[in-house]
Order: C-alpha cells, then sequence, then structure tokens
C-alpha cells in the first residue's frame, strides 16, 4: 500500500484529502506542523508528499527543498493564492505538481495516483533484473526465491530451494552429503547428512517426471549427487 504524508495546517483540509485517498486505497498521515511534518518527512519512507505552502513553523518551500536534498519521492504543493504557483516554479524546487485551494479531491486523488504511477515506473527500470538460474525446463529465479518447473511454478522449502540452486548452479560436479549439508546447513543447524537424503528425495519429487530415473539430481553411488546439464 502507498504511503502518503500530508503537512497542512487546516485540520478540515487535512482530514479531507486523507479521507479521499483513504479511499482510494492509500495509507495516510497527516501533520500540521511545518516542523514536526519535515522531521517525519526526511526520518521515515513514504511514497509520496502532499505540502500546503503556509505552515507554521517551516512552510512548505523549505520542506520541499529539503525532501528535495534527500529524495525523489513525488511532491505535490497545495496552496491557496495562484500566484504562489509561479513563485514554485521560479524557485524550481523541485516540486513535481501544484494544486490551488479549492480543489476537488477526485482531481486530489487523480493527481497522486498519475505521480506515483510516473514513480513507480521510474524505479522499475532502475531496479537490477532478477538473477535467474536455468537449466533444460527448470527456471530459478534466486531474486524472487521462486522456481518453475516446465512452466509451472512450484513451492519449495528454503532449504530445499537453497540446494536445488547451488546444484544446479554448479553443475556437472559431484558433491558429497557432508560438503552439501556443510554448504546448505549452518554449523548451527541440528541434522546430519540424512537430512541432505530427505531433501534431495524432496526436491526429486518436484522436478523429475520419475524420480527413478532423475533426469536432473543424479545419485553417484558411494560419493554423492551431480545436477546433469
Ligand atoms: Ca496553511
Amino acid at each position: 500500500m502507498s504511503k502518503v504524508l500530508i503537512i497542512e495546517d487546516e485540520v478540515e483540509i487535512a482530514d479531507l484529502e486523507r479521507d479521499y485517498l483513504e479511499l482510494s486505497g492509500f495509507d495516510v498521515e497527516i501533520e500540521h506542523d511545518g516542523v514536526v511534518g519535515l522531521k517525519r518527512a526526511l526520518s521515515e519512507e513514504f511514497d509520496m508528499y502532499i505540502l500546503d505552502l503556509m505552515l507554521p513553523g517551516i512552510d512548505g518551500f523549505e520542506i520541499c527543498r529539503q525532501i528535495r536534498g534527500e529524495k525523489n519521492t513525488p511532491v505535490l504543493m497545495v496552496s491557496a493564492k495562484k500566484d504562489d504557483i509561479d513563485k514554485i516554479r521560479g524557485l524550481g524546487l523541485g516540486a513535481d505538481d501544484y494544486i490551488t485551494k479549492p480543489f476537488s479531491p477526485s482531481e486530489l486523488v487523480a493527481r497522486v495516483k498519475a505521480h506515483l504511477a510516473r514513480y513507480e515506473r521510474l524505479i522499475g527500470s532502475n531496479m537490477p533484473e532478477n538473477d535467474i538460474v536455468e537449466v533444460r525446463g527448470i527456471r530459478i529465479d534466486k531474486t524472487a526465491r521462486r522456481v518453475w518447473i516446465n512452466g509451472e511454478e512450484k513451492q519449495f522449502t528454503t532449504k530445499e530451494f537453497d540446494l536445488l540452486t547451488f546444484l544446479a548452479e554448479n553443475p556437472n560436479h559431484v558433491f558429497t552429503k557432508e560438503e552439501l549439508f556443510r554448504r546448505i546447513w549452518d554449523m548451527e543447524s541440528i541434522g546430519d547428512i540424512a537430512t541432505v537424503t530427505v531433501h534431495i528425495k524432496k526436491i526429486r519429487e518436484k522436478i523429475e517426471l520419475n524420480t527413478n530415473k532423475p533426469q536432473y539430481i543424479e545419485t553417484i553411488w558411494g560419493v554423492g549427487y551431480r545436477f546433469k546439464v
């Protein structure tokens, strides 16, 4: 849920903004004082800021300037005077949008939604791509910790996932059960190498067509396991 901080000293306006945004599914916080609002804006994570211009303590111009010094989060400025909009533009504070009072609450909601969508696209495009391991019909998304077998998603426990991923990333290499246990289970773990056998069995039930004739994880008798490429 997107979190919006409203800094607005007029209680009725702040409540109206909050009510409409909450109806649209936003999580909204209000501060009526400029100093307190600025402190929260900088120290907490929000997805959008709605700033009134004239505030007790510290005004919206200064709050916007300080937010911009640290964050790229969208800022919507609210002012009572049309002249102020020119001033906001002129100061180059980096506000993303401005709206004058009185405004229709649905207009405010529409603008907040538009800015959030744009910002999310911007962040999304800067995110590194997920780390994927793919071997013959098995697709492991290491970032999302999800696994698909021939296009169908299967559920794996944490250790099953770690074990499968480790083997798939190190194919054609025989690992003993001791090695696998040491690598996947930390030293504090209760258990022994039989745990490895149990997990291999569970993984095979999910990835192999025929667990008696494994196509992926081979048993090397007397040694351990090998992931076939
Ligand atoms: Ca005000």
